[in-house]
């Protein structure tokens, strides 16, 4: 399709704005709404309910009852595992609703909607169905006078809170695992980003879930979010969003149920490419793409360029010339590389870091303005931020837009040094020809993953999640499922 046809197809769409509640949409009792702004122009694209405390509490009640009666926990395996391929499948037949969906709300370009986030959704879903009749229990070693019996069980209800960046991969990442464990759901979608979270959990009843087991509370963090973090009938908070938030869900924790709570937040992450870099282009390449892809506004973006002085002139010319392929543009348009920030205050944000790093010495080697200023929407050009030092803001915190800054340093041991220097320990890269370097030097990196020779690489097989200020939790691969069900021991005895 043309970026007409797509621009036709979103004037024609009727998004679903609602609650969903207990297998049905519902407005917020207080007849609440707030506005999602279409990043791309800037106009207004739907209102949404804004749920308070009395949703959440509607909400979790559904919850519950939908947990203590058994009607999902208590189906075979075979039977959960049929409905969540349903899901999955649902998803792949509503593909290019649900990409138009994410591109019209936070402004990915509609080519990665299409290829990348709505198919990674649906394999995640797939991914835990196949999962629930294939993992086996355990009887502990006790000896011939006993059998003791170590189950897994669901936890119970689970609030899933979730940011804008990757609406439907991070939801499938919460909700998968914990619906393949058994237990019920009550999502909160960011207020930028509710779209496609409402039309999911239509999807999710056709497939046969029970009522109550998946439900979304869209509405505003510090009222639905803040509500489900002190609901004292939640069992557990999976968390993903910024390290303040995160801590915050800690709290009302502790304030209320001492619920578990696992948070998966930020990042900074160092691309240390060393002397002995292999293939310079290839680098260049994944350097470009671990931050500019989504427009930099990913966790694990690559933000840290942390490069031998000995390459760095080279690798930068290289970086800089696949910078140019990032045209910036409409995201309805099948040829933009790289669309608008999120909202107003992500683009005031990150144009902020950019006054401040000229006032920490910084030069910008690329980029750094605004890109169609005339559209109403919020675009910014791809940045490279160059004479960086790892002691200033624009390399501590996290930007969470299109900018890299380059640090230099020579020798391994300083740029290990460098790219640990960090509060944050989500991902980080290695370049280097050398094997036992690789080696080496990623069981030094403190990272939840550690790419080498590659950025990014990953599947719903490996978990993700980090060190440090990045968060505790991990998202994905079969141990994300034991986050969603605790062990039970039964100890019979046969003497
Ligand atoms: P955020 O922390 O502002 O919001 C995340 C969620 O928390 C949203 O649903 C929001 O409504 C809710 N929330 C906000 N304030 C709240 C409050 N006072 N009480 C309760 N809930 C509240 O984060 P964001 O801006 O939506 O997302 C960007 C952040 O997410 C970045 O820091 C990014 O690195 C992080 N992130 C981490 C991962 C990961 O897997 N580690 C993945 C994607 C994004």
């Amino acid at each position: 399709m043309t970026d007409t046809d797509w621009a036709r197809r979103a004037a024609e769409l009727r998004p679903e704005t609602r609650l969903f509640i207990d297998g049905d949409y519902t407005d917020a009792q207080d007849g609440a709404t707030l506005d999602t702004v279409s990043p791309r122009d800037g106009t207004r694209l739907a209102q949404v309910a804004a749920g308070n405390k009395a949703d959440v509490d509607r909400a979790v009640r559904a919850a519950r009852r939908a947990f203590e009666d058994g009607r999902w926990r208590d189906l075979t395996p075979k039977e959960r595992k049929r409905i969540l391929l349903r899901l999955a499948e649902l998803v792949m037949e509503h593909h290019e609703q649900l990409a138009l969906l994410e591109t019209l709300d936070v402004g990915k370009p509609i080519g990665e909607s299409l290829r990348v986030d709505v198919p990674s959704a649906a394999n995640c879903l797939r991914w835990y169905a196949e999962a629930i009749d294939k993992r086996y229990d355990e009887i502990a070693p006790t000896g011939r006078d006993a059998l003791a019996l170590v189950t897994r069980e669901p936890l119970g209800v689970i609030g899933a809170v979730v940011p804008w960046n990757y609406p439907l991969i991070i939801t499938a990442w919460k909700i998968a695992p914990a619906l393949a464990a058994g237990n019920s759901v009550v999502l909160k979608p960011a207020e930028q980003s509710s779209l496609s979270a409402l039309l999911l959990a239509r999807l999710g009843s056709e497939a046969g879930l029970p009522d109550g087991v998946l439900n979304v509370v869209t509405g505003r963090g510090e009222q639905a979010g803040a509500a489900l973090g002190r609901h004292p009938e939640v069992d557990k908070i999976a968390f993903t969003g910024s390290t303040a938030v995160g801590k915050l869900f800690l709290r009302y924790a502790a304030e209320s149920n001492a619920k578990a709570v696992a948070i998966e937040a930020g990042g900074k992450s160092p691309q240390l490419v060393l002397a002995d870099v292999g293939d310079l282009e290839a680098c260049a390449s994944a350097v470009a793409w671990g931050i500019f892809y989504n427009a930099g506004q990913t966790c694990n973006a690559g933000s840290r360029l942390v490069v031998d002085e000995a390459v760095k002139d080279d690798l930068l010319a290289a970086v800089l010339k696949a910078g140019e392929t990032f045209t910036v543009g409409d995201p309805l348009d099948p040829a933009t590389v790289m669309g608008p920030l999120v909202d107003r205050a992500q683009f005031d944000t990150v144009q902020s870091y950019l006054d401040l790093a000229r006032q920490e010495g910084a030069s910008t080697a690329f980029g750094g303005g605004r890109a169609h200023p005339d559209s109403g929407g919020f675009y910014l050009q791809p940045t490279v931020l160059d004479q960086v030092t790892n002691d200033m803001r624009v390399a501590r915190e996290e930007i969470f837009g299109p900018v890299l800054s380059v640090i230099t340093f020579r020798g391994e041991e300083e740029g290990l040094r460098i790219a640990n220097d960090s509060p944050y320990g989500l991902a980080a890269s290695v370049w280097t020809r050398e094997l036992t370097t690789a080696h080496r030097v990623s069981r030094s990196l403190r990272a939840g993953t550690v790419w080498v020779n590659t950025f990014d690489a990953s599947d719903v097989i490996t978990p993700f999640g980090g060190f440090k200020d990045s968060g505790h939790g991990r998202d994905k691969s079969l141990h994300a499922l034991d986050g969603y069900s605790a062990l039970k021991t039964t100890w019979i005895n046969l003497g």
